[in-house]
């Protein structure tokens, strides 16, 4: 992909940060450092977006994050968990279509990142969440 930026960053056409790296993965410090040690950690394959993944490129980069997040958490005493994010399209804050994980430590619950979710339980009866379920199921399929 000659316009995409993480692609310049896996050939090395545009420098970074790296801090792991293995045939199919780069992880390297997110520039915004939203909080100390922000990473992202990417697939060298280009993929837009998790809905581009097929089983063994979710498998294998999947299982390298793990090792990445620990590495992270070790490398400052004051790292207390960390959110692991994926945004999938504009709407869901993506503004990088190829395909990343941030890895963001978090340090206290008033540092710089934050996460809402809204609690719509009290708009639900069991009708409507068994609506929701089996129209999820009628696409997984068997
Ligand atoms: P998202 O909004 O989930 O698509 O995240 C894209 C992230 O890429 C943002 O947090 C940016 O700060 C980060 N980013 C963009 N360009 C670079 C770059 N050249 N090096 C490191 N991080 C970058
Ligand atoms: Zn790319």
């Amino acid at each position: 992909m000659d316009d995409c930026i993480f692609c310049k960053i896996v050939a090395g056409d545009i420098p970074s940060y790296t801090v792991y790296e293995d045939d199919v993965v780069k992880a390297f410090l997110d520039i915004s450092q939203g909080t100390p040690g922000h990473t992202l950690v990417i697939p060298k394959k280009h993929v837009a977006n998790i809905f581009e993944y097929d089983p063994e490129l979710a498998s294998q980069v999947f299982a390298r994050i793990p090792k990445i997040a620990t590495a992270i958490k070790a490398s400052n005493p004051d790292i207390k968990g960390m959110n692991i994010l994926n945004n999938n399209g504009e709407v869901a804050y993506q503004s990088v279509f190829h395909s990343h994980f941030h890895l963001i430590p978090r340090y206290t619950d008033h540092d710089d990142f934050k996460m809402i979710f809204k609690d719509n339980s009290d708009n639900y009866d069991e009708e409507s969440y068994k609506k929701v379920q089996k129209s999820i199921i009628d696409q997984l399929g068997d």
